[in-house]
This record gives structure tokens, C-alpha cells and sequence, in this order.
């Protein structure tokens, strides 16, 4: 079950990476678009800077052209008149030319803008660092055929222009090119005007870019939170058990394996409860699924109430629960805890209207002094709660290694016991019951025999108190009594069958129906069953058996009181409820004959019954002494090893048997004369 869930949470991690590469890839399409928007918007810049270059350098050359009456002049090698220079001068300043080199149509330089009286020839020395092109060949080529070459630079000119154009052209008179001009064109507010605006642009594209960048964020956002919370929730449901609420097994370990691991090489300070609802099974039985889930979820509050904020509660799996305590590391300081526990579960609930009280037996582990780990824990815990529940449940015992190597061979014992019905391996034994003659066969008791494949023979009393702890008794129980049943219905008429009952077989609340039923099934009389219980039944909740004990009385099933002597004082029990028979235990058979004393008592007790009209049953007899002594009391029925041992149902010769009897004696059978003998003999013992 534990890998189970551990590799269901290895399955719900979540797979998924994509979150930071979307984002990435979001950021460079961001930067991409970005970046090809600029490179869009120079070079849209830059277009119009050369169609605007170029205009003002035709504008130019034409203006030249018209300077003078022979501009052809302007090409040549004689001076410039004054006038001429101011003209010049002029026009670079209204048409924004920064400089500019005439050549002849040979590509000889002929002038340059320091002869248009510019002032300075800072400027000029500016434009004579700049590396231009020769006029030569295929340039000169090119402008005289009308193709003017244009250069923008952003490379700032030193004392100029940031931004300008180097416009080469023909310079033409009345249609024929008269010389060739190289103009710097100041770009600069051009430029910024240009750039500006696209600047514009840009910026609104790129606000609208982040708005959807921001749109898509916040939408991928909002689906990780969604993704993250369902995580979370798959998370919580990985680690927690549906039903109550409370941690799961795989979750206990590993909250147990890390306190472990963070001690380190020092002893962790924690203990581990293991409890174990006793008898849940029958509130399912009795009230059904609903009311046993609610009791599991009362008990689960009523659990972590007990709990410290470091402390864990995890329910195992059905009515098994574990407490891990993080701090408490002695039985001292566990034990407030334990009791507190044992104390909560001990309260009756109110669980939608029913009354129900299910207590818990609690195995206790603490770290030893050899290293623990978080499996050895489980187990020494587990193996606890094994030897609380052996031992009358409802209680806390702590984990010790001697006591628990025994409950190692018991459990191994449990398990094989669950298979046994079904691999055959129990059988049903009849001891024959005799009259107080000693020789006529009344009947017979069904003892249980387990012959386990390996161990051999293992003793009921061994092996009963297990399946008892384990809850497999109600089931094996059923088993003896239908098995006892159909027996006995093979047999001669007058034969009685007595079978064993287990306190357990009393608290689903079936037993009488299951009894019945038998009957029915065997075709077998009420009155030729007799069920066997000891005061242990009677023990708890003793309103509940009555109940059940005078319902099977009605059905006309007789009741017989086991071990009688054995346990606390009967009496009161043998008052508030009407026994068919009593058994006195064979402790009293074995030393009534050495013991006077003892002698004394049986014979208080046989009197007893007898007083109060209820067949006696002696159990034990291995002497002739010892049967002579009984029938001497009056004992109405004898029984043990003397008369005959226990065997199974094909052994069994009836021999002893009274054919006349068609039926099973009335009880109390031949009370008078028995009683008559009783009361003559007492005196007599009582002076003596
Ligand atoms: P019990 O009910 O007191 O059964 C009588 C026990 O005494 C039997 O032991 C029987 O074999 C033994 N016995 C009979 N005569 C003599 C004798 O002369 N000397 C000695 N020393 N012993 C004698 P067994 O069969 O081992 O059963 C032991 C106990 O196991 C029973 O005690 C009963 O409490 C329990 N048990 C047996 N069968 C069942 C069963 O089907 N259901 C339940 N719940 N308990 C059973
Ligand atoms: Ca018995
Ligand atoms: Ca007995």
C-alpha cells in the first residue's frame, strides 16, 4: 500500500517546464520586433535623408548654374569677384549646404566652399580630414549620366553637422553639363525631425507590444496560480487520507524517516504510537458504512486533539491509527500522552444520533539505543499494539524487545490462522459428556483442533486467545457452531452437542441469528445445543449479552457457564441470569481429592447449583477417585479424560448411550433425588 502511494506522488509532480521557456521565447520576440522596428525606421530615416539630400543638391547646382551669366566660369581656374563669393556664400546658407568642391569635367578640383567667403577655414579643414572618393573614371561616368551618388553619414563632422549628406552631381547649363560639384548637405534637423517621429511610432508600437506582453503575462500568471492551487490540492490529496483528513501511511513514514534523519547520530526525540480501534468491524456491522466512517472521522478529531502543533496523525488504513510525538523521547513523557488517548477514545460519540464507543489498544515505540530506522519503528510499535491487543485491548503498552519476540512468533501464528478454515486445516473434536452414573452418554463437546501444515497440533488455548486478538473468531466461531450442528444431527436423538463461545461472538449483535440459523440448516432440535460461555462474556457491557443470552434461551438453546470458579464472583451472574448448566472448572476436579478444602467448595457449588435447579457439570476427570467423589456430590454430568477423551466425529461410538431416551433430559434431571442425597450428606461434612 505504501508503494503504492509513494509512486502515486511520484506521479503527480508536475511535468512542466514550459512556463519559463514561453517566457523567454516571449521576450525575444519583444526584443526581435523591437530591434526590427529601428532597423525599419533607419533605414526609412535614411531614404528620406537621400531623397532630400539629393533635392537640395539638384535645388543647388541649378542655383549655381544660374549664379552667373557664364557659370562655366565657376569651373574654371581665374578667381572668384567678390561679388561672385557673396552670391555663393548666400546660397549655402538659405539651401543648408555645409561645404562643397567644384571640379572641371576632367575631375580636376578646382574650388572648394572656402571660396564662397565662408568664414573660417576651421570648417573646410574639418572637410578636408573627410575620406571622399577620387572624381574619377566611372564616378565622373556616372554623374554625367544623370545618376547622382549620395552618401548619408551620422558620423558627426567636428564643429558641423551630427547627421549630413555627400552629394556628388553634374552641374548642368542650358542642358550640357558644364562641371561636376561634391556638396555636404547638413542633414541634422532633417534628421532629428525624422527620427523623431519615427521615434514616435516606435514608441507606441512598442507600448502596444508590452500592453499584450503584459496581457499574455498576467494570463499565464493567473493559470500557473490555477495550475499551482490544482497542484497543491492533487499534492494534498496524495499525502492525506480522504476519509479523515489525516496524514496517510507513505506521508507517517516519510514525516518519520525525516525526524530520524535529523537527529543525526544523536537519539531522535519521538515516539510512535500505533492504535487499533477495537471491534470497529462490528459498529460497521450493526450500524453500517455511513455511522462506522463518521466514527472514524470523530476519532480522528478526537486523535489530533490530543496533538501538539510538531505532532502527526496519520490513519494507517481502516481503523488503524499512528501518532507520531515530536519532542517526548522517554516513556515519562509519553505517557500523559498515552493516557490522554487511551482517555479520548474511551468517551462514548454520538455519531448522527447513535451511541458508539469504540476503544483502542495502543503499541507505543520509542527510539532505542541502537540506530533506529523509521521501518524498525513501525514495526516495534506494530509488534506493541499486537501484545495490547492479546492483552485485553483498550489499553497502551510499550515496546520491549524481549516480551515482543514471542508476539514475532504469535503474529506469525495469526497470520497462518487466517488461512487455516480455508486451507482445512482446523477440525471440530467431541469430548463425550456422562451422566452422574459415569457410564451413559449424554452428549458431547466440540472442541476446536488446528493441525497446522507445518507446527503440528497447536493448542486451542493457544491459539484460540489469537484469533480472538486477531478478530477471526466470529468467523471460526460460526464455523465450530455450524460444524457442531450438523454433526450432532447425525446422531442418535437423545445426544446433546455443547459448543465453545467466544466473548468476541457476542459483540456484532448476529450471534442469535447465526444460531438459529444453524439450527435451521442442520435440521438439528434448540433444545440438543448447549453454547458454553465464560464470565468473560459477562464482563463488558453485560446489559448487551444478557440480551443476547435470553433471546437464545427463547430459541430453546441451553446455556452453560464455563470454568465456573475460575474467574471473579459469579455469583450475581448466576442470579441475573438463569444458567442451564455450570461447569466447575478442572482446576477443582484435579485437587479436590487431596485437598479437603477444595472438596468443601465443589460441594458448596454442586450444592449451589442444585439449589438453584441447575445441571452441574464436572470437567477434568482423570481418577477414579475424582469420579467417585463427584458422583458422590451429585454432580450431574462428568467429563474428562477418565470417561473419555476428545475425537473426531468418526471416532465416535455413542457406546453408553440410552436409546430409550428419545430426546435430551429436561434439565435439572433427577434434581429431587440428588438433591435429597445433597442435603443428607452436609451435616454430616459439615461437623467433620
Ligand atoms: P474448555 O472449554 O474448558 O474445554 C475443556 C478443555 O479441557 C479441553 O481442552 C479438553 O480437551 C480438556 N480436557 C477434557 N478432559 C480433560 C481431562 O481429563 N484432563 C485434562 N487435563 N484436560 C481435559 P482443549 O480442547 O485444549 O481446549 C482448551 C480450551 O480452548 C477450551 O477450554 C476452550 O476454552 C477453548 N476452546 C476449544 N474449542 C473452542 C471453540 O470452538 N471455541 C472457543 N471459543 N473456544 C474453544
Ligand atoms: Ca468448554
Ligand atoms: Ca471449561
Amino acid at each position: 500500500m505504501s508503494d503504492k502511494q509513494a509512486t502515486q506522488q511520484a506521479r503527480l509532480k508536475p511535468v512542466r517546464k514550459t512556463g519559463w521557456f514561453s517566457g523567454l521565447l516571449w521576450i525575444s520576440i519583444f526584443a526581435l520586433t523591437i530591434i526590427t522596428m529601428g532597423w525599419v525606421t533607419r533605414l526609412e530615416s535614411d531614404q528620406t535623408l537621400h531623397q532630400d539630400a539629393e533635392l537640395t543638391a539638384q535645388r543647388w547646382t541649378r542655383a549655381i548654374a544660374g549664379l552667373e551669366a557664364e557659370p562655366e566660369r565657376l569651373f574654371g581656374n581665374q578667381a572668384l569677384d567678390p561679388q561672385t563669393r557673396l552670391r555663393l556664400s548666400r546660397l549655402n546658407e538659405q539651401s543648408g549646404v555645409f561645404g562643397f568642391w567644384l571640379f572641371d569635367l576632367g575631375g580636376k578640383l578646382v574650388r572648394n566652399s572656402n571660396e564662397a567667403g565662408q568664414p573660417g577655414t576651421a570648417r573646410q579643414s574639418a572637410l578636408g580630414k573627410m575620406a571622399l572618393p577620387a572624381m574619377d573614371g566611372p564616378l565622373r561616368t556616372a554623374l554625367l549620366g544623370g545618376l547622382p551618388q549620395t552618401q548619408i553619414s551620422r558620423a558627426a563632422i567636428a564643429n558641423g553637422p551630427q547627421v549630413y549628406a555627400v552629394v556628388d552631381v553634374a552641374v548642368l547649363h542650358q542642358g550640357r553639363p558644364i562641371g561636376l560639384a561634391r556638396i555636404v548637405v547638413d542633414e541634422t534637423q532633417r534628421a532629428d525631425a525624422a527620427d523623431e517621429g519615427l521615434l514616435r511610432i516606435a514608441m507606441v508600437v512598442s507600448l502596444l507590444l508590452a500592453a499584450i506582453g503584459a496581457l499574455a503575462l498576467y494570463q499565464h500568471l493567473v493559470s500557473r496560480r490555477k495550475q499551482h492551487s490544482s497542484d497543491a490540492h492533487l499534492r494534498y490529496l496524495a499525502a492525506h487520507d480522504a476519509l479523515s483528513g489525516a496524514l496517510n501511511r507513505a506521508s507517517l513514514i516519510a514525516a518519520l524517516t525525516r525526524e530520524v534523519a535529523r537527529s543525526g547520530s544523536r537519539k531522535p526525540a519521538i515516539a510512535l504510537l500505533r492504535i487499533d480501534l477495537d471491534r470497529f468491524k462490528d459498529i460497521n456491522d450493526a450500524f453500517g458504512h455511513a455511522i462506522g466512517d463518521a466514527a472514524l472521522k470523530a476519532t480522528t478529531e478526537r486523535l489530533a486533539a490530543c496533538l501538539g502543533s510538531k505532532d502527526k496523525l496519520a490513519r494507517l488504513e481502516g481503523d488503524e491509527f499512528a501518532i507520531l510525538l515530536v519532542g517526548p523521547g522517554s516513556r515519562e513523557a509519553v505517557l500523559p500522552i498515552a493516557r490522554a488517548v487511551q482517555h479520548a477514545l474511551a468517551q462514548p460519540m454520538d455519531v448522527s444520533g447513535h451511541h458508539v464507543r469504540c476503544n483502542g489498544s495502543t503499541g507505543i515505540a520509542l527510539p532505542g539505543d541502537a540506530a533506529v530506522t523509521a521501518d524498525e519503528l513501525m514495526s516495534h510499535a506494530e509488534l506493541a499494539l499486537f501484545r495490547a491487543k492479546s492483552g485485553g485491548r483498550g489499553n497502551f503498552v510499550f515496546h520491549d524487545p524481549e516480551r515482543d519476540r514471542e508476539v514475532i512468533a504469535q503474529r506469525a501464528l495469526t497470520r497462518d490462522l487466517r488461512t487455516a478454515l480455508a486451507q482445512g486445516e482446523l477440525s471440530v473434536y467431541y469430548q463425550p459428556l456422562f451422566d452422574n452414573d459415569g457410564q451413559t452418554l449424554v452428549g458431547y463437546e466440540a472442541l476446536l483442533r488446528w493441525c497446522h501444515a507445518a507446527q503440528g497440533d497447536v493448542p486451542p488455548a493457544v491459539f484460540v486467545p489469537l484469533a480472538e486478538a486477531a478478530e477471526l473468531i466470529d468467523e471460526i466461531g460460526l464455523w465450530v457452531l455450524r460444524q457442531a450442528c450438523s454433526d450432532a444431527s447425525q446422531w442418535p436423538g437423545a445426544l446433546s452437542v455443547a459448543v465453545n463461545l467466544s466473548a468476541n461472538q457476542f459483540a456484532s449483535g448476529a450471534l442469535v441469528r447465526q444460531v438459529a440459523r444453524a439450527l435451521a440448516d442442520a435440521g438439528l432440535e434448540a433444545d440438543r445445543l448447549c453454547l458454553e460461555i465464560t464470565e468473560s462474556v459477562l464482563l463488558n457491557n453485560s446489559e448487551q449479552v444478557m440480551k443476547t443470552l435470553r433471546k437464545l434461551g427463547a430459541l430453546g438453546v441451553s446455556i452453560a457457564m464455563d470454568d465456573f470458579g475460575t474467574g471473579f464472583s459469579s455469583l450475581a451472574y448466576l442470579w441475573r441470569f438463569p444458567f442451564d448448566k455450570i461447569k466447575i472448572d478442572q482446576v477443582f476436579t484435579k485437587n479436590m481429592v487431596d485437598d479437603p478444602k477444595v472438596a468443601m467448595i465443589v460441594r458448596s457449588i454442586v450444592m449451589l447449583a442444585h439449589s438453584l435447579e441447575i445441571r452441574i457439570n464436572a470437567e477434568g476427570v482423570e481418577t477414579v477417585e475424582q469420579l467417585a467423589l463427584l458422583q458422590d456430590l451429585g454432580c450431574h454430568e462428568l467429563q474428562g479424560f477418565l470417561l473419555g477423551r476428545p475425537g473426531p466425529v468418526a471416532s465416535l461410538s455413542h457406546a453408553g448411550h440410552d436409546p430409550s431416551q428419545g430426546h435430551a433430559r429436561p434439565r435439572g434431571e433427577s434434581r429431587e433425588s440428588l438433591f435429597a442425597t445433597i442435603a443428607m450428606d452436609l451435616p454430616h461434612h459439615h461437623h467433620g
